[in-house]
């Protein structure tokens, strides 16, 4: 199943067409998107048994919303991919490295993004959505617990991030507005032939700056989610951004940053890609 926000209301796309779920189920779910998790199980197996004769309506990529729009805890993930770690200059981690995106920072799947600072940098990232309360869950049964995968873009301001002699921001540096798009839409994992394998990456300007597989990652998807329940209870419709590949601008010599006009695209293979244009400081 493939779950969209169209215009701010929780749709399902089949074969490329928008079905508003609210109208279809007769007002059984929310006509607003997050609730749509805290009915997940009884969602999905409505979407499941939808009559295959209801047709949706066309759509285009400009309409959709994040798919996730306001969850109450949103983690994120550093140096989970071996050559972002060795690129970074820093040791693999024993165990993941967590911080926070704070929710307002989320946006949608294409746009404009303000650029607060000439120092902010781009970070291709899976994002998983959490489909049932789960605390202290294992790594086995992990991804029952998942609702969905989703891309997103970590965008990632720098200075503020890690210039010394201030105290490292990873937060804060990764929150401001825009800073968290998501979409373009939530993919089940039944949709994907490995949810544990698949293409990432993502481009400036054309030019591919990054390109891994998931398969990679140092700690997949059930492994953070055990990881993250045993010490937090996730809730649904939480989202995990799970650590970006090499590839960041960053780590090139020279160094290299999100400009004026620049024009990034950020995809995984079969769950879609997110184009965005970046507005503010020329210098
Ligand atoms: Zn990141």
């Amino acid at each position: 199943m493939r779950f969209i926000n169209l215009g701010g209301r929780p749709c399902l796309d089949r074969d490329g067409r928008a079905i508003d779920v609210a109208t279809a189920s007769e007002g059984r779910f929310s006509a607003d998107v997050q609730p749509i998790y805290e009915q997940w199980d009884e969602f999905r197996a409505w979407a499941d048994s939808l009559d295959p004769d209801v047709h949706g309506v066309d759509y285009s990529e400009e309409q959709l919303g994040a798919p996730v729009t306001c969850p109450r805890q949103l983690f994120a993930i550093g140096l989970n991919y071996r050559e972002h770690a060795t690129e970074s200059g820093l040791d693999l981690p024993d165990t993941p490295m967590v911080f926070t995106k704070f929710a307002s920072s989320i946006t949608g799947p294409t746009g404009r993004i303000p650029l607060p600072t000439v120092t902010v940098d781009w970070e291709a990232e899976l994002v998983v959505v959490i489909g049932r309360q789960a605390r202290d869950v294992s790594e086995s049964q992990a991804w029952e617990y998942v609702a969905g995968l989703t891309v997103g873009q970590d965008i990632s301001e720098r200075t503020l991030q890690i210039k010394p002699p201030a105290p490292q921001q990873f937060s804060l540096a990764k929150s401001f507005p825009g800073f968290a798009p998501l979409g373009p839409a939530l993919v089940t994992p039944d949709e994907l032939p490995n949810p544990d394998d698949l293409e990432i990456g993502c481009l400036l300007d054309s030019e591919q700056v990054q390109k891994s597989r998931t398969g990679d990652l140092i700690f997949g998807v059930a492994e953070l989610v055990a990881y993250l329940s045993s010490a937090v209870t996730l809730l649904p419709g939480d989202a995990i951004f799970t650590g970006t590949p090499s590839g960041i601008g960053f780590a090139m010599t020279p160094q290299r940053f999100l400009r004026e006009g620049s024009e990034l695209t950020t995809y995984i293979a079969g769950i879609g890609t997110m184009r965005h244009t970046f507005i503010g400081p020329s210098q």
